[in-house]
């Protein structure tokens, strides 16, 4: 059973759809007003473990993940850059759809933007009217939180400490202001973007957006809602209120946040100079892969210091780990099962389910499968592997990597036909012990980047990782 710690109530609580089969599950996506930076891909990476960690538990998932398009920061980029909102927004959401492919992110079912939602969100402004959680003041909208008893709920901030009447127009904010926030915002200066609607022109406020564009794929109760935790107060909270006032029904039954990234043990900001884009960890020349491990590599709950060294030892670790499926898939072994082999899979297996079903523990679920392949990895060198230990083994690998997302396809890598060609004519001059020939063979293929390992589960082959990476396929650095 799968227990998430809901922010809402503090608590482990297990988790199962409302109807019993499908996941319904909304992330707050990239506010596309530049490149997405590492601490966005910490929350995006352990929103696609959850999604991949469901589809494994066997359920159906439907999950939307905007794209905010429209807000204060996106509104003041494109008017700095010279440019339409849309042209910003387009180039800011093609290269986080570039990212996700790099990161190995699944694409969620469904990706909404915010500025082709806007009459859901007309709708749902009128429906906060209607029932009387609104006021206007100089043409924007406002929700009244006196109005909604249970606001706080979530952030568990004290709704004695709000300022009735106050208002607040920006879209972020801190706890010291919490105040009544605008849900429709009239135009202040004459180029602002706008949308000429029932409520008048204007544009909709960002927690506005969420609230409308959930509900309207998900339906007005759904299961789980994610994102970082600087999203817990104002925007979650507010989501709640408006949602919930709105329908006077439960919005979110769980509520998932992630801890933030720090870099080098400091807050990431553009000031201090710490602040990293993927891309700028891309020309940097980090795999990845490494850097999707590195992210995932500690439990979401708990804040994760970025270092430099810690990509280097995730690439060390995911070469060892390449290196470990070509050794057993390479490795020729008697027929059969070795007990003992099986024993320790299963023991993995165990524990890996154990960790991810205890709100995701990916550090432990690592953990059980480093363990697994130091075993194996010894039984391989020994000739304890049998054939069908291999092929559980791999496919076992293969599961677990579909939700990690770190090994990328793991299919047989092919070698050249004519380095095959020798390594077979090498068995051959070992059989009738010609080993100068043997060994001018290891020679040859070493010179080519073949490194060859004789074990007693036959002649494994590996690529040496001190040679430049090839271009396509093939090499590993
Ligand atoms: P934004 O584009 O600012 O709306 O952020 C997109 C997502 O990234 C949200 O879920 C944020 O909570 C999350 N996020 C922003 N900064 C960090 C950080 N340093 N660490 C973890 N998540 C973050
Ligand atoms: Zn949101």
């Amino acid at each position: 059973m799968l227990r998430l710690r809901n922010t809402l109530s503090g608590e482990l609580e297990v988790f199962t759809p409302l109807d019993g089969e499908t996941a319904r599950l909304y992330s707050c996506g990239l506010t596309v007003y530049d490149y997405g930076h590492i601490g966005n891909f910490r929350t995006f990476v352990s929103v696609d473990i959850l999604r991949r960690y469901l589809k494994y538990k066997g359920y159906r998932v439907l999950h939307v993940m905007n794209f905010t398009d429209v807000d204060d920061k996106t509104i003041r980029r494109a008017r700095e850059e010279g440019i339409s909102l849309r042209e910003l927004t387009d180039r800011y959401i093609a290269a986080f759809l570039d990212d996700m492919r790099t990161l190995a992110l699944e694409t969620p079912e469904i990706m909404p933007r915010a500025t082709e939602h806007i009459p859901e969100m007309v709708a749902l402004v009128k429906r906060l009217q209607e029932r009387g959680y609104t006021y206007r003041s100089e043409g924007s909208i406002y929700f009244r939180i006196a109005a909604f008893p249970e606001y706080g709920k979530l952030s568990k901030i004290r709704p004695e400490h709000i300022k009735p009447g106050a208002r607040v127009d920006v879209d972020e904010y801190e706890k010291a202001d919490v105040r009544d926030f605008v849900l429709w915002k009239a135009p202040k200066e004459p180029d602002e973007p706008r949308w000429e609607t029932e409520l008048g022109p204007g544009r909709p406020g960002w927690h506005l957006e969420c609230s409308a564009m959930s509900m309207k794929y998900l339906g007005e109760t759904f299961d789980i809602h994610c994102g970082g935790v600087d999203l817990i107060f104002p925007h979650h909270e507010n989501e709640i209120a408006q949602s919930e006032a709105a329908t006077g029904k439960p919005f979110v039954r769980y509520w998932v946040h992630t801890e933030f990234l720090l870099v080098e043990g400091e807050k990431m900001a553009k000031s201090r100079g710490n602040f990293y884009t993927l891309r700028d960890l891309l020309e940097r020349g980090f795999d990845p892969m490494a850097i999707r491990y590195a992210l995932l590599s500690v439990p979401y709950r708990t804040p994760l210091n970025f270092t430099f060294e810690g990509v280097r030892a995730a690439e060390a670790t995911l070469a060892n780990l390449r290196d470990f499926l070509w050794r057993v898939r390479e490795a020729r072994g008697e027929p059969g099962s070795n007990p003992a082999i099986a024993d320790v899979l299963r023991r993995a297996a165990r524990e890996f389910e154990e960790a991810m079903d205890q709100d995701l523990n990916t550090a432990q679920a690592l953990g059980a499968l480093h363990t697994l392949v130091g075993e194996v990895a010894r039984a391989v060198i020994s000739g304890a592997l049998r054939e069908d230990d291999r092929w559980q083994i791999l496919d076992w690998i293969r599961r677990v990597n579909q939700v990690l997302g770190v090994l990328g396809e793991i299919e047989p890598e092919p070698l050249d036909p004519e380095l095959h060609a020798l390594i077979e004519e090498r068995a051959r001059a070992r059989a009738r012990r010609d080993y100068a020939r043997a060994d001018e063979i290891r020679r040859l293929l070493y010179e080519r980047g073949i490194i060859l390992e004789d074990t007693r589960s036959g002649t494994l082959w590996r690529r040496r990782r001190d040679l430049p990476k090839e271009p396509s396929g093939g090499a590993r650095g």
